[in-house]
């Protein structure tokens, strides 16, 4: 294909497929090279797992709502594509969160960042631990570093530097929401590097944590949409990133509603069908076949399915060990609108988290209408909560009636609220949220050495690999299209 474009396909049209899509053409358009890009995804509709419904004046988030402001690479693309306008912070009468204890709702401490303290005084006065349990997190201060510098648990990380009370109260609920994951099986090094890094810079988590928080005050570097508050999301909901993204790419083609069954290698496929690489699919390196019945040549992949999709996929070409390795928890959202009227609480803050032990079916509830204003109309509440994560997964599958009554159920006793809801949506993600395994930077780095070499032209990117936050998918798929047109 001398003088021809490559012809790439992008298979998973969510975030990290579309990011990747995306600066693949403008990079190419920087190089004045031309590409043809095709994007395959089962769904439908581009976004994966963004989805956002306009119901009754409401704007309801069925994936994920919002994402760290600090994490560049998503404002960076909403700039590029004109939307910075549609940006929005959370309403500033809505800082304090939440934690339940023992039935009762506890504000989070000030300072407390991912969990860790990073101011004393607030920290000690606090309801939500045991002296023992105080004492012990700031035990931290001066117990030893851990000599070997290899992976770990995340929740064996925390227990050793701030105690079991910590790690059970206040770090698995704040970080469940991100993983919905066991701390004792996550990757500390692929979820929180920085915790790592500030043992080892400052022989504290607690001290490290202080200094991080200083010198992001201090650099002063983000931007002013930024700067507002903590996250950020767009006014009509997230899916307006990726309506941006789908005009932005109106030159790709694309395949809606259809799925890849299959990825052969030319030389392989056409051999074993006793043929050789002809005419037709002018030395392509790749066949993909959908289950439309098409079949797509392809120069290069650029693979955004989740690990469990993309395993199916190459594991017949190449071994995918790694990505086996990588287990997804199922989750699920209910939200309730009510008549502000008949609800029966104010709310203060942005909603709250509950840890394992209180035995309850939901694992958080934001109260939405409060969080982000422009969610809802003027009289109406809005509560999203959430259900479901690792070794807690079956009430996932419950039927309609069940989950609502379940969480109902959870939400009165919590906040004493019998209101009626106006109307309930109920959004199941079956295997929708990664569990980075210890060891997964290591194997996610051997995995795609292996496959440079076994399988070139495939890239492999997307939630599984390097971040599950969506600024950090725009990022792997920024870092994708760099890879593939600078090698
Ligand atoms: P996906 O969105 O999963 O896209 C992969 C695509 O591949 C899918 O569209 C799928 O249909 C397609 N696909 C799979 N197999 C095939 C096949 N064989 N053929 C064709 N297509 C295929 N992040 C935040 O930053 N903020 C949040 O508030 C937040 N909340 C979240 C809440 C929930 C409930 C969940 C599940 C995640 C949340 N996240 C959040 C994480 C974030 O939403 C995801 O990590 C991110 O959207 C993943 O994007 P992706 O493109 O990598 O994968």
């Amino acid at each position: 294909r001398i003088g021809k474009p490559d012809r790439i396909v992008i298979i998973g049209g969510g975030i990290s497929g579309l990011s990747s899509a995306f600066y693949l053409q403008r990079e190419a358009e920087r190089q004045g090279r031309e590409l043809e890009l095709t994007i395959v995804d089962s769904a439908p509709v581009f976004g994966g797992k963004i989805n956002t419904l306009q119901r009754d004046g409401f704007v309801i988030e069925k994936g994920p709502d919002s994402f760290l402001a600090r994490k560049l690479a998503i404002i960076d693309l909403a700039t590029e594509l004109g939307l910075e306008k549609e940006l929005t912070t959370t309403n500033p009468g809505a800082k304090k969160t939440y934690i339940l204890h023992e039935r009762k709702l506890f504000p989070m401490p000030a300072g407390l960042v991912l969990g860790i303290p990073t101011e004393i005084a607030p920290f000690v006065k606090t309801g939500l631990l045991s002296w023992g349990g105080k004492l012990r997190a700031l035990m931290d201060l001066v117990i030893p570093v851990r000599k070997e510098e290899t992976d770990e648990s995340l929740g064996g990380f925390l227990e050793r530097r701030v105690g079991n009370q910590v790690m059970r109260r206040i770090a698995e609920p704040l970080l469940a929401g991100i993983y919905a994951g066991d701390l004792k099986k996550l990757s500390l090094l692929a979820t929180f590097p920085q915790f790592a890094a500030s043992e080892r810079k400052h022989g504290s988590l607690i001290r490290g944590m202080q200094h991080n928080r200083r010198a992001t005050a201090a650099a002063g570097a983000l931007p002013a949409v930024a700067k507002g508050g903590t996250f950020l999301t767009f006014k009509g909901g997230l899916s307006t990133l990726v309506q941006a993204l789908d005009q932005a790419l109106s030159k790709a083609d694309r395949r809606l509603g259809t799925k890849v069954t299959a990825i052969h290698r030319n030389d392989e496929h056409h051999a074993s069908a006793g043929g050789s690489n002809n005419e037709t699919v002018e030395g392509a390196r790749y066949e993909i076949v959908l289950d439309s019945g098409e079949k797509l040549q392809a120069d290069r992949i650029v693979m955004t399915a989740p690990a469990y999709n993309a395993a199916d996929l190459l594991e017949p070409l190449a071994d995918c060990s790694e990505l086996r390795a990588v287990n997804y928890v199922s989750v699920a959202n209910v939200v309730m609108a009510f008549e502000k009227s008949t609800f029966g609480l104010d709310f203060d803050g942005s909603g709250f988290v509950v840890p394992r032990s209180e035995g309850l079916r939901i694992t958080a509830c934001t109260w939405t209408s409060n969080k982000w204003l422009h969610t809802s109309p003027d009289d109406k509440v809005l509560l999203r909560c959430y259900v479901g994560r690792s070794g807690d997964e079956d009430c996932v599958k419950l039927p309609d009636a069940e989950l609502t009554k379940a969480v109902r159920r959870d939400i009165e006793e919590t906040m004493g609220i019998k209101a009626e809801p106006n109307f309930v949506e109920i959004t199941r993600l079956p295997k929708s949220m990664p569990q980075y395994p210890v060891g997964h930077v290591t194997n996610m780095k051997r995995l795609r050495e292996r496959f440079e070499q076994e399988l070139p032209g495939v890239w492999i990117t997307g939630a599984a690999f390097d971040g599950v936050g969506l600024p950090d998918c725009i990022r792997q798929g920024k870092e994708a299209a760099q890879a593939i047109l600078n090698p």
